[in-house]
């Protein structure tokens, strides 16, 4: 465990990221992503890709985002909620079967049901991991394409799980999207380190498991920010809203 810690400073010297402070004034239309806040990625004991255990980690994103979701909701700002849904007939490998519709465990998490009647809050329903292609409707339009220039959102502010799979896959869509012009007018992509969780795989355990790849959370955590970060994201470890935060 010691020799764990010290090898993930060290990859922490060698990839740092930069990080900053975010403080949301109304000045600039800004937009909340929440990605997979349901219970199959969040509630212990959810299914195959929930924590087994309480996990300080992913509560700690629970609790960061219920916060900005209140704050955007106080101020009718728009909140884009993605949630993982998957029919029990189409797999998604390498993954085990897991955020089945029609169970809890592809539903929000209890703090966050209420979203639900919110009225400026978008749902969207996604089979994949990238949550730019899973908003593709039949007809070729996009919601979460839509919902930025509907709301004319200049900084999407990211939260969720997996810091590096969901997260990240969005992140990068988001900003490949932005680059050829079909996201105006978005300029900024925000993770917020503090506000992302990934799962806990370690190397001792999944050697063990046939076929797993170990997957250590601190670590993938810092990982997936710093691809995110190399992408073209802004990374803040904090998110103020000035005087109103306590009202
Ligand atoms: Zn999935």
């Amino acid at each position: 465990m010691g020799s764990e810690t010290t090898s993930i400073d060290v990859i922490k010297t060698q990839i740092p990221i930069e990080t900053q402070s975010l403080s949301i004034t109304g000045d600039v239309n800004t937009g909340l992503v929440l990605v997979d806040l349901v219970n199959g990625f969040c509630t212990v004991g959810s299914g195959p890709m929930a924590p087994s255990a309480p996990d300080a980690q992913i509560s700690g994103m629970v609790d960061e985002s219920v916060r900005l979701s209140r704050l955007f909701c106080k101020k009718n700002w728009p909140v884009f909620a993605f949630l993982d849904s998957h029919h029990p007939d189409k797999p998604e490998p390498p993954y085990p079967p897991h955020c089945i519709v029609g169970t809890p465990d592809a539903e929000l998490i209890p703090a966050l049901q209420w979203l639900e009647n919110e009225s400026n809050v978008t749902l969207r329903r996604k089979d994949c991991i990238d949550g730019i292609l899973g908003s593709f409707e039949k007809d070729g339009s996009n919601v979460f394409v839509d919902w930025v220039k509907t709301n004319q959102i200049k900084v999407v502010l990211v939260v969720g799980i997996c810091t590096d799979v969901c997260v990240l896959d969005f992140v990068c869509s988001t900003l490949s999207a932005r680059n050829r012009g079909l996201l105006p007018p978005l300029e900024d992509v925000i993770v917020y380190s503090r506000g992302c969780a990934t799962y806990d795989l370690p190397v001792s355990i999944s050697r063990n498991i046939k076929g797993a790849l170990p997957h250590p959370q601190e670590l993938m955590h810092h990982i997936g920010l710093y691809m995110a970060s190399g992408r073209g994201a802004k990374v803040v470890s904090e998110v103020s809203f000035g005087l109103d935060e306590e009202q």
